[in-house]
């Protein structure tokens, strides 16, 4: 157990947590723009959601895992591009339910647009 009064050791905790979450940062900078990339290649360029108040453009991606809940290896690798593409306002309308229903929102969407995709070819 480590002591609050260790100061040495709290501020090491400390510089440790901050690399580790720069890491993870640039990890998913690199995986966003080869997503950016497939998504554009697919003709995936408007919010997947439509929900009312839609803005259509201005899209960033939803994960159907919380970002710290990845896990690792070959999972962590399909986890962070289990993704949508949806503008800022449907984002925050599946955020808000909770991470559960998000999460199916996010892999129904993601069945969805594959099957049509699949129609399509
Ligand atoms: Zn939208």
């Amino acid at each position: 157990m480590r002591s609050k009064n260790n100061k040495l050791g709290h501020a090491r905790l400390r510089r440790r947590r901050i690399r580790a979450r720069g890491k993870k940062t640039r990890e998913w900078e690199r995986v966003r723009a080869e997503l950016k990339r497939e998504f554009e290649r697919r003709g995936i360029t408007l919010c997947e959601l439509g929900y009312a108040g839609c803005l259509m453009d201005e899209c960033g991606f939803a994960h159907a895992h919380k970002r710290r809940n990845l896990g690792k290896g070959e999972e962590r690798d399909r986890r962070i591009r289990t993704v949508i593409l949806c503008c800022h306002k449907c984002h925050w309308e599946i955020e808000r339910l909770g991470e559960e229903k998000m999460s199916e929102i996010v892999l129904q969407t993601i069945a969805e647009r594959e099957s049509r995709i699949e129609r399509a070819a």
